[in-house]
């Protein structure tokens, strides 16, 4: 295809706007998939994604269209996640794109998640295309909401298309604003190739997929290309686009968007942001490269039945091919016994990986606090960085900790900012801007990471009855006053529990979790101490009194399923316990004692 029937965009979006619906009605609408193939959601294809609706990998379709100028066009649709945790991803596809449409539901209006995508999109010089979506509902205002994008975005709104994902109204006039206001890409035809790595995942038949965006010359199939980024050479057996199923072609152009594979074994040998190129005769400049993502939250995946640690390492290498942001080694816990100090991009990377575990490898897993990446520097001036609080050296051989800090935009309606404003304080936040947008509040804060990876989120949503939206990125390090936390129940220090904290906040989280204990952890025939402890110091202590009798005495009267089902009950419970000296401590008590209310 000529470049100037080409065009290449994403669609940028706050959670919920109907960013995926919106997408399918496009490629519905384009017949290019026929109306019987349809499921909803195309585009959202893993199980976990669907569930929580949000979409996690970028995919990417190719529709064909034929515009009212009689002119036929080939459109590149680059589905990006939606997620704060994947800021990174939608910053690599957005390279790989000219214009975006910019998805507001114009029953809420511009949100948190609405702003940093979109200003992903400005910093990618893109075209951009205001979308009011929703209009069949009610409560639908485009004029507030497009007034709103001019004056909090800053963009010209007047041309905002207004749709209804749902019912397709809108959907043509979308199509032709994709063709008018989008520019077509630019590149050489006759330069050697090159090629952006957009993106890559492991498929079972064909290994390694390599999304790639063509800048200049041609990728064919059977030629040999070099990736720059470590010299590496692969022959390719296959080229194809997305259609959105793959679909085998014979070479890809400047401007077009679509996959190759090389019988490439490891996502880890595809470095996103890479640039392919003939393995002779290629070009010289390789394309600014991207940074590749960090992971920012670790936490400790152990299994709940150590007999089945093999099955979580295969579980883990498995995952991990297909992950490059996910990190993983292995760890040791006296509490806990083996397990792996995973690395995640944020929260929901967390969730999204632990619950494949659990549910596609059938493995039970204790999780531990999850915990930012401290710099800690030691007296003799070297500095490390500490993923791990159980990994704490000596205070006495540490000059200073410093701890990651974010700058986070919250949109909430007016009645909630005084409960916002009180949460962020409370998590040492500190206050940078507050502005209106109509009867919106925007708060900008800067706060610790580790005060946010938790439970921030949870409790936004919860003060604000789920009307704040909430996003962030990470600033930089800065030195603070943090120690490492212990806790010791029945006098034994109990590792995966251990925390790094803010020295002023010590003893008010340590009272917090030893109550929170006290109450997870059953009675024992004994009594049981709960400390917590910096160093040698206990700043906090509850005691769980011995229990006297056994429980099943209140089943009187032959009550026997009743008594046989308590039994069964704590019998299935027991399974979920693990054993620290004397003491079960209950798999929900590492993640729930740590929750701060
Ligand atoms: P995404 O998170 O941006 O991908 O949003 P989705 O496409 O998953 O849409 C979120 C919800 O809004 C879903 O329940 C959709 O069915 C619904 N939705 C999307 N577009 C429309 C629309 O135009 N009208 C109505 N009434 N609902 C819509
Ligand atoms: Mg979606």
């Amino acid at each position: 295809t000529d470049l100037a029937h080409i065009r290449n965009f994403s669609i940028v979006a706050h959670i919920d706007h109907g960013k995926s619906t919106l997408a399918d009605r496009l490629i519905q609408e384009t017949g290019t998939v026929k109306d019987r193939d349809m499921k909803e959601q195309l585009l959202d294809s893993m199980d976990i994604e669907r569930e929580r609706g949000i979409t996690i990998k970028a995919n990417t379709v190719r529709i064909d269209y034929t515009a009212d100028n009689g002119e036929h066009y080939v459109l590149n649709l680059i589905d990006t996640p939606g997620h704060v945790d994947f800021a990174y991803e939608v910053s690599r596809s957005m390279r790989a794109v000219e214009g975006s449409l910019l998805v507001v539901d114009s029953t809420q209006g511009v949100e948190a998640q609405t702003l940093a995508n979109v200003y992903q999109a400005i910093e990618a010089d893109h075209e951009i295309v205001p979308v009011l979506n929703k209009i069949d509902l009610p409560a639908s205002d485009c004029d507030r909401v497009a007034e709103q994008i001019e004056d909090v975005i800053g963009i010209d709104a007047t041309d905002a298309i207004q749709v209804s994902a749902k019912t397709g109204q809108g959907i043509h006039a979308t199509l032709e604003s994709i063709v008018t206001h989008l520019p077509a890409p630019k590149g050489n035809l006759d330069a050697p190739l090159k090629a952006m790595l957009v993106d890559s995942w492991y498929d079972a038949y064909l290994g390694v997929i390599v999304l790639v965006r063509i800048m200049d010359g041609t990728l064919k199939r059977g030629m040999r290309v070099k990736f720059m980024s470590n010299n590496t050479l692969h022959h390719v057996d296959r080229v194809g686009v997305f259609r959105p199923e793959m679909e085998m072609v014979d070479s890809l152009g400047p401007g077009e968007i679509g996959f190759l594979t090389a019988s490439i074994k490891q996502v880890r040998d595809t470095r996103v942001g890479d640039t392919i190129t003939n393995d002779r005769n290629g070009t010289e400049v390789a394309l600014d490269g991207f940074k590749p993502a960090q992971p920012v939250v670790f936490c400790g995946l152990f299994p709940v039945d150590s007999s089945e640690f093999e099955d979580l390492r295969d579980a883990i290498d498995k995952l991990a091919l297909n992950d490059a942001s996910f990190s993983f080694e292995m760890e040791t816990s006296a509490a806990l016994g083996f397990g792996f100090r995973c690395g995640f991009l944020g929260l929901l990377h967390l969730e999204v990986i632990r619950d494949r575990i659990e549910r596609e490898y059938d493995i039970e897993l204790i999780t531990t606090a999850p915990s930012v990446v401290y710099h800690i520097f030691m007296r003799d001036g070297a500095m490390t960085e500490l993923h791990n609080p159980a990994d704490m050296p000596d205070m006495t051989l540490v000059d200073h900790l410093e701890e990651p800090r974010i700058k986070a935009t919250i949109l909430v309606p007016d009645e909630y900012l005084g409960d916002v404003l009180k949460l962020c304080q409370d998590r040492r936040g500190i206050q940078e801007d507050l502005t209106y947008a109509g009867t919106r509040a925007m708060v900008v804060y800067d706060l610790p990471l580790n005060e946010v990876v938790f439970d921030f989120y949870d409790r936004l949503k919860s003060v604000t009855k789920g009307y704040a939206s909430f996003d962030y990125h990470m600033t930089g390090y800065r030195e603070d006053n943090l120690v490492k936390m212990s806790i010791l129940v029945n006098d034994e220090p109990v590792d995966a529990l251990s925390m790094m904290v803010h020295r002023d906040r010590a003893e008010m989280r340590g009272r917090a979790m030893c109550e929170k204990l006290k109450d997870l952890i059953p009675r024992h025939m004994f009594k049981i101490p709960i400390q917590a402890a910096i160093g040698g110091k206990v700043i906090a202590r509850e005691t769980l009194s011995a229990l006297r009798k056994d429980v099943t005495a209140k089943c009187y009267g032959g009550d026997a399923t009743r008594k046989r089902k308590l039994l069964d009950k704590q019998k299935a419970g027991k399974k979920k316990m693990r054993q620290f000296g004397k003491v079960d401590i209950p798999q929900e008590a590492f993640i729930s004692a740590l929750k701060m209310d």
